[in-house]
């Protein structure tokens, strides 16, 4: 198997860090072409001898958190055909938002794994700041992590790892 993880979520609740920590220093492929928004990265990680693709989705509007219907269904279309799992990211520091909800509604379509990743819980106080993100009523369970301190990643990983 191809051992695919896609992440995916609104602009500017981490995506792109947790993508550059799970690739660590390996150098990420990029797809982009001159003149062209770039609209993915794909990268290469490892753990506990298993190894895997990350895909970063959601370049689609740079410098602006400004987002579409049209390219959330975008997004969620490439990670539901390209990936075998899904990490669907939510921000703890801003909450619940509509558009996380627009996201969920399309992710509701796949049937792939997908977990929710509570980021930016930085503190443990943040980390048990995840409930109302059950409502979004996809995903069998919520990991909260810091893309940026690293913590709860471990965990998260070895539950997607079970998948490849
Ligand atoms: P993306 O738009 O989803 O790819 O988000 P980015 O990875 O570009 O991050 C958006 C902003 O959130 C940046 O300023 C990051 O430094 C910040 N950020 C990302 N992860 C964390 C985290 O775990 N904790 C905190 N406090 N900030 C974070
Ligand atoms: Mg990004």
């Amino acid at each position: 198997s191809s051992n695919i993880i896609a992440i995916v979520g609104r602009p500017n609740v981490g995506k792109s860090t947790l993508f550059n920590r799970l690739v660590g220093s390996r150098k990420a492929i990029m797809d982009n072409e001159s003149g062209v928004t770039r609209d993915r990265s794909y990268g290469h990680g490892e753990w506990c001898g298993k190894f895997f693709t990350v895909i970063d989705t959601g370049g689609y509007v740079h410098g602006s958190s400004d987002i579409f219907e049209e390219e959330i269904n975008k997004q969620v279309e490439l990670a539901i055909t390209e990936a075998d799992v899904i990490l669907f990211m939510v921000d703890v520091d801003a909450g619940l938002t509509g558009l996380d909800e627009e996201f969920a509604a399309v992710l509701r379509r796949s049937k792939k794994p997908i977990y929710i990743v509570a980021n930016k819980a930085d503190t443990h106080a943040r980390a048990h700041q995840t409930g109302e993100f059950y409502a979004l009523g996809v995903g069998e369970e919520i990991y909260p992590i810091s893309s940026q301190n690293g913590s709860g990643t471990g965990d998260l990983l070895d539950e997607v790892v079970k998948h490849f």
